[in-house]
């Protein structure tokens, strides 16, 4: 059987290409993975979401132990500290350094729990930077060694002019960046534009042993310093947000080409959009700021989030809205009605494949699980999007509550209320629909109820 020729925007050369992997016995595969201080947000779902179909695709083509996929924790940073730090600050009685440890460990397992809620496959490698902090030493070292990196006053920082290539991801020059760009300016700097590589750490803080003293690695070599170590120096796909792609993915780049001429780095870069919530950006300031948890807390189930998000290309924006989520639950609870108790088909319908195969247009391979009868196949091909599988459906399994006649009741109460003008017995009720999570629409034509988020069927007994 030949293969479906996969074909993805590469941001590197501005085009799409015809995917062709350095080894098709072990495709590599890298995402940037979270700093884990706090829950996720929405938007940081979205890489995961997008990513975890193309490690399904990849699979799917190349075999499931053909695929090796990295994900990363950066378990060291200032907001973690800063969140150790004010526990402390509240009372906590443990020490700061164990006040770190628990802090990342907690939010490791609320990472976990919330991608797994999205139907997001683990990845192959999940590396934490901590465990790697010998590696990224020897690949400062390296890059100090071959005149890229220099050590001054505990800091070693990256020399971006010795890189003659940096800036090329993003197609910025290195004197527009510096126009353009908030650099810092630091006396231990050669240049504005130099980057950290190694920085102290005062000594109540997670720091380890280096030839340039006590300290801690900056943030861009966590990935460059995993990837070599778990992918190669050369490797096939590296993912993330636009968002990443200057200064850290460019930062990425430069580190590693530097150290590993031998290697080409990243082969295609695959950058997804940003996402926004009913047409606007996601900010605390504008309080529609929400996390994945949020959204389930809410009783918005994992599986809805999900499709809400493959509707939009990832190199599109891609704007959360109420509405969309109930769409998508309407959708999914008939295709779920569909599937009960059948077996997938042994084979994914090819529409499916050539859809998800043309730069992963996930919006054109739901059109065609819409266009599908045959249960079996629909159930076959919606796995591949990562949908209808088992395990994720439980909250579809509970009936849709049939709220018809709380909707007559409502009706015929308006309607004495209209003579009687005594408005309080309607009141009343749409207080308890709205406290069961029902949303009302009362119009001239009549009234309906739609479960919303937060719906529970067990407060609407006794109405
Ligand atoms: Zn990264």
């Amino acid at each position: 059987m030949t293969k479906p020729v996969i074909r993805l925007h590469n941001s590197k050369t501005r085009r799409k290409e015809d995917f062709a992997p350095i080894d098709d016995q072990n495709v590599r595969l890298y995402l940037c993975g979270p700093t884990v201080y706090d829950r996720a947000h929405l938007g940081n779902a979205r890489p995961v979401v997008v990513i975890d179909v193309l490690y399904r695709l990849l699979r799917h083509v190349y075999g499931a132990d053909h695929v090796t996929y990295v994900r990363n924790f950066t378990d060291v940073d200032d907001k973690i500290n800063a969140a150790a730090q004010a526990r402390k600050e509240a009372g906590a009685i443990e020490t700061l350094e164990e006040l770190i440890r628990q802090r990342t460990e907690e939010t490791i397992g609320w990472y976990h729990a919330d991608m797994d809620a999205l139907g997001a496959l683990r990845p192959t490698h999940e590396p934490r930077a901590t465990d790697f902090i010998g590696a990224m030493i020897s690949m400062i070292e390296d890059l100090i060694a071959k005149g890229h990196a220099y050590a001054k006053e505990g800091h070693v920082l990256f020399r971006v002019r010795s890189y003659k290539d940096y800036g090329a991801l993003s197609g910025r020059s290195v004197d527009d960046m510096i126009a353009g760009a908030r650099v810092e300016v630091a006396p231990f700097k050669e240049d504005p534009m130099d980057f950290v590589l190694w920085k102290p750490s005062a000594d109540d803080l997670p720091g380890w042993e280096s030839p340039w003293g006590r300290g801690r690695p900056g943030w861009h070599i966590e990935c460059s310093a995993m990837s070599y170590e778990l992918l190669g120096a050369s490797f096939d796909i590296h993912a993330g947000g636009i968002d990443l792609q200057f200064p850290h993915h460019e930062n990425e780049i430069a580190q590693s080409c530097c150290a590993h001429p031998e290697g080409g780095f990243a082969n295609v870069w695959l950058h997804n959009e940003m996402l926004q919530v009913e047409g606007k950006k996601m900010s605390k300031s504008l309080g529609n700021f929400f996390t994945v948890r949020d959204l389930l807390d809410q009783g918005i189930p994992g599986e809805v989030i999900r499709f809400v998000f493959l509707q939009t290309h990832y190199g599109k924006p891609m704007d959360w809205t109420a509405e969309k989520a109930r769409q998508a639950e309407a959708t999914l609870r008939k295709w779920r009605a569909l599937v009960a108790d059948v077996e997938a088909a042994p084979s994914v319908a090819p529409e499916v494949i050539a859809a998800l195969s043309d730069d992963l247009n996930t919006a054109g391979a739901i059109a065609a699980l819409h266009q599908m009868t045959d249960p079996a196949l629909l159930k076959a091909s919606a796995a591949l999007l990562g949908l209808l599988e088992d395990g994720l459906g439980d909250w579809a399994s509970a009936p849709e509550a049939d709220l018809s006649d709380l909707a007559a009741k409502l009706a015929d109460l308006r309607a004495t209320a209209m003579e009687t003008k005594d408005f309080a017995p309607v009141d009343a009720l749409k207080t308890a629909l709205l406290a069961a999570g029902v949303e009302v629409r009362m119009s001239k034509a009549g009234v309906e109820l739609l479960p919303g988020a937060g719906f529970d069927a067990a407060k609407l007994e006794g109405l």
